[in-house]
């Protein structure tokens, strides 16, 4: 492990002990804390809880493109300096694939995303039956509209929770009909 410092610049601890950064105060959990949350909603709940989990990453991913759009200044560009942000905050070591001009698709993948690991920290030696990086699929998505200006929809087609040696979302300008999550 380097001596690299996360979020270098992004953010500080203020007198009362709070990480506060962007204007926002945030907290560090590890991994497997939402994997266990996420998990036991999808297992009561369903596809259902597998979209309002995907909801709420596309909210804040979208949220946070938006914010940061004055300084990064929208588009395919934007979306790479975002991805980056997040790679500083420690989220992976995500790398943009292909971006299509003509169709808007952008393919991004992971080969160490947070979500995984907590699925591998919670299974040791279990592989998922079907993919498990909704959050940071919706957040893929949602900044990709916040960068695009344009509704975004992602599928995570390889996940390291299966099996697979990255996680891999095609990101597409979204039609009117959403996918449902299995
Ligand atoms: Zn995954």
């Amino acid at each position: 492990m380097t001596e690299k410092q996360v979020g270098v610049g992004m953010y500080n601890l203020n007198e009362k002990d709070e990480i506060w950064g962007f204007n926002r105060r945030w907290t560090i959990f590890s991994n497997i804390i939402w994997v266990n949350i996420s998990e036991r909603l999808v297992s009561l709940l369903g596809p259902v809880a597998k979209r309002q989990i995907y909801e709420v990453g596309y909210s804040s991913g979208k949220l946070a493109g938006e914010r940061i759009r004055p300084h990064f200044g929208g588009g395919i560009d934007q979306y790479k300096q975002h991805v980056g942000l997040t790679s500083a905050m420690g989220w992976g070591n995500p790398e943009i694939k292909n971006y299509n001009e003509d169709t808007g698709e952008i393919v991004v993948e992971y080969p160490n995303l947070w979500e995984a690991e907590g699925f591998s920290e919670l299974h040791p030696d279990e592989k998922s039956e079907s993919p498990t990086c909704i959050m940071a699929a919706g957040l893929a998505a949602g900044a990709a509209e916040g960068a695009m200006d344009v509704p975004y929809e992602a599928e995570e087609i390889l996940c390291v929770s299966k099996g697979d040696p990255v996680c891999k979302f095609i990101l597409t300008p979204a039609g009117k009909e959403k996918k449902v999550m299995k």
